[in-house]
């Protein structure tokens, strides 16, 4: 069995197939130790036991205790449990949990070809070719096996809305800054005519939970129309990567500037200004995509190759955890391919779409503000 891309929803499924002694390889694109992602995610305790098989197991992590939402400079906070780490740390975590030689990399997929009644064959950008009876498509959102599945190439398309997202160390900050933002742990949601802010901490790039060493990841989301974004949405079609703010083009900046928004805490404006003198931050084009077909003669897609949903929902790398799990279930139950792979499409295509449903009605507001 063959699993494309080594992120959550690949390295989720290799774990689980290992638990099974089922023979699979992981063939990712990025070299090992390659450019983190670095974002904040929520991580769901349960859903790692029941993945790793051992309670109180887990990346490092931070534990938000308050959920404060900031509208019009007035403050209404409620008391939550939410525990966050980054997403480079949660797939550290993961790979740590499978054996070193079922993970190919780099190695990148270059096309998947299908045919009813012969093996599946995998090609690579090197020119070689390989055959296996499965192959699993966790290539993120730009996969590449999911042209085979759907039987044409499908991209995501751009929402309207842009993410500015940044990561910032806590010792860059004021004190005041830093008190306001860390003392008690806190989810900050800071919504504004058409826009929203979002905060919170996170472990530090190696894990680090200690006062003084945690990070802030932050974002902003905003509406830019698309004839305003040309350059910067033919960059991430050609590259499928965030946009640094050298790259982006001076309207585009200068927007960024003129929305930072005079209600808002200084805190939060602190955040903004030092991010941007530090180059910590970059231009996220909000893009989805609603699949219609998930599995095909031995071919099935998981994680964001199944579903690209708005970040606004924090729920991408959720729904990537539990495709697998999902997956891994009907192939047990079922103990044949076809079959299992088809319980898994059934199973798992609403969720996809109410998923990236879920982002619309969620951002379908930023749009309002151009
Ligand atoms: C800006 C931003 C913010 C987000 N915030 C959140 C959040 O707060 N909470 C949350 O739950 N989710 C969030 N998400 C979504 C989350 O990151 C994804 O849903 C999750 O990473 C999906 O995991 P995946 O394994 O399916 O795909 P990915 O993590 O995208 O991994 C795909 C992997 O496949 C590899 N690959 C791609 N193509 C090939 C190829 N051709 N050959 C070999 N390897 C290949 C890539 O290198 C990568 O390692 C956010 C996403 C973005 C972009």
């Amino acid at each position: 069995m063959a699993i494309v891309g080594g992120s959550i929803a690949g390295l989720t499924t290799a774990i689980l197939l290992g638990q099974l002694d089922i023979e699979v390889r992981v063939f990712e694109r990025q070299a090992p130790g390659g450019e983190p992602r670095g974002a904040g995610v929520g991580i769901d305790l349960d859903l790692l036991a029941a993945v790793t098989g051992y309670i109180d197991t887990a990346p490092p992590y931070i534990r938000l205790r308050e959920r404060r939402v900031v509208v019009e400079g007035r403050t209404q906070a409620e008391r939550v449990e939410i525990p966050v780490t980054a997403h480079h740390l949660l797939r550290a975590f993961l790979h740590e949990r499978i054996a070193p030689r079922k993970i190919v990399a780099p190695a990148e997929v270059v096309g998947l070809n299908l045919h009813e009644v012969e093996p599946l064959r995998l090609a690579f950008a090197d020119g070689h070719q390989e055959r296996f009876d499965v192959v699993v498509g966790a290539d993120g959102a730009r996969s590449v096996i999911r042209a085979g599945v759907v039987g044409e190439p499908l991209l995501p398309e751009y929402a309207g809305y842009v993410l500015w997202r940044g990561l910032l160390d806590e010792a860059a900050l004021s004190p005041e800054a830093r008190g306001w933002l860390f003392d008690v742990p806190a989810l900050i949601v800071a919504p504004h005519a058409r826009q929203q802010f979002v905060a919170y901490p996170v472990p530090g790039p190696a894990g680090e939970v200690e006062p003084g060493e945690r990070r802030l990841a932050w974002g902003w989301y905003y509406g830019i129309h698309p004839d305003r974004l040309g350059h910067e949405l033919e960059l991430v079609g050609r590259r499928g990567e965030d946009i640094a703010p050298a790259e982006c083009s001076p309207a585009i900046l200068e927007d960024l500037q003129a929305s930072a928004n005079p209600h808002w805490p200084p805190a939060i404006q602190e955040v903004v200004e030092r991010s941007l003198e530090r180059g910590s931050l970059a231009l996220h084009p909000v893009h989805e995509l609603a699949v219609p077909r998930l599995a095909r003669s031995g071919a099935v897609l998981i994680g964001d190759a199944a579903h690209v949903t708005s970040p606004i929902t924090g729920s991408g790398v959720r729904a990537a955890m539990y495709d697998a799990l999902v997956l891994i279930r009907a192939l047990v139950d079922l103990q044949r391919i076809d079959a299992a792979l088809g319980v898994y499409e059934t199973r798992r295509i609403s969720l996809a779409r109410a998923l990236v449903e879920q982002g619309r009605s969620a951002g379908w507001g930023f749009r309002l503000g151009y």
